[in-house]
């Protein structure tokens, strides 16, 4: 099956029935972007920032930041590529800037850290901008947004970095693009905000692995209740679906990000949703592009609405193992 699914993988993303999917990768190192991204034509929808921050002993330099987003953005000019605000926190320590807290997932974690921090967050954005000169392809996407004055607070920052910088850019007579700005869709009180945040922002993330965590009220690393953790549990399917539909409503483009949009039965329940962008890691991207091409819209409009009703996630996958054995 391995061969059938590379002697497709040129093949556009497209269900039988002409459902059109676009699919992005997530990436942490500049070598994930270089392997992945002009060779399948796919874009970077997450930019993990913290990896090679949690890779060093101190605070990256402006300097050094530049040299590494620049490696990302050149490495698929052309295709759009999200870059994540560092995501710092709960899951993610940076060994040079501990952190002890009861709760690390309900407490200083994403953009919390750094709008209190802004010296670090007016560094990462002037280098991503510095980074991104003369191209057009940088995105930048906040993480764990849970107000619309975080949005607010964030976006001036942003022009502030903008403004700090353009001037010396302009007189060596090179461009700087304004990026597109987007944030994560990942904490619950986010989900009852859109048409407020749909106002400032140019796109939206789910990030359904932080979803699933707050909606279920499970740490996602606690081995305890590990069990409960599952982003099929019809609860979070549903937030799911509710999600794609406010933000069409609010005419925002909307990706999906979390492990969820990677998996065989996971993509094609968003895709039933209404979800048309998917990012994954790029070792998923052939495989889903294969089985997207084996199936109908109506198929998985079908599936969705079988996972939606049923009681627990054990029942949906039942049912989505049964339709997934058809297609092989
Ligand atoms: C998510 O929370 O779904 C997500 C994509 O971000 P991370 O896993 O990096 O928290
Ligand atoms: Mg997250």
């Amino acid at each position: 099956i391995a061969e059938k699914i590379d002697a497709e993988a040129d093949k556009p993303c497209e269900s039988i029935d002409g459902c059109r999917m676009s699919l992005y990768i997530n990436a942490g190192l500049s070598a994930e972007v270089e392997l992945n991204a002009e060779q399948i034509g796919a874009g970077v929808g997450l930019y993990r920032t913290e990896i090679p921050f949690m890779l060093r002993e101190r605070f990256p330099s402006e300097q050094e930041q530049v040299k590494l987003y620049r490696q990302v953005l050149e490495a698929a000019p052309s295709l759009p590529i999200t870059m994540r605000t560092l995501d710092v926190g709960g899951d993610k320590p940076l060994p040079y800037f501990p952190i002890n807290e009861e709760n690390p997932f309900l407490g200083w974690r994403g953009i919390r850290l750094t709008l209190d921090h802004p010296e670090i967050f007016l560094v990462q954005v002037r280098a991503m901008l510095r980074a991104s000169v003369g191209l057009s392809n940088l995105q930048i996407m906040l993480p764990m947004i849970s107000t619309v004055c975080e949005v607010q607070e964030s976006k001036r920052l942003i022009n502030q970095a903008f403004y700090e910088i353009s001037d010396e850019i302009a007189e060596s007579g090179q461009t700087l693009n304004k990026p597109k700005l987007g944030i994560m869709l990942e904490v619950p009180s986010v989900l009852y905000q859109l048409p407020q945040l749909a106002k400032h922002v140019d796109f939206f993330s789910v990030g359904s692995n932080d979803l699933t965590q707050y909606l279920l009220a499970v740490d996602r690393n606690n081995t305890r209740v590990a069990g409960l953790y599952n982003s099929y549990h019809p609860a979070v399917l549903g937030a799911l679906y509710d999600v794609v539909q406010k933000a069409n409503q609010s005419q925002v483009p909307v990706t999906i990000c979390g492990e969820i949009a990677g998996e065989p039965a996971g993509a094609l329940l968003l895709m039933g949703m209404g979800y048309r962008r998917l990012s994954m890691n790029g070792f998923n991207l052939r495989k889903i592009n294969w089985l997207i091409r084996k199936v109908t819209l109506d198929e998985c409009k079908q599936l969705l609405s079988l996972a939606l009703t049923s009681v627990s996630q054990e029942e949906v996958f039942v049912h989505l193992n049964q339709y997934l054995e058809t297609k092989g």
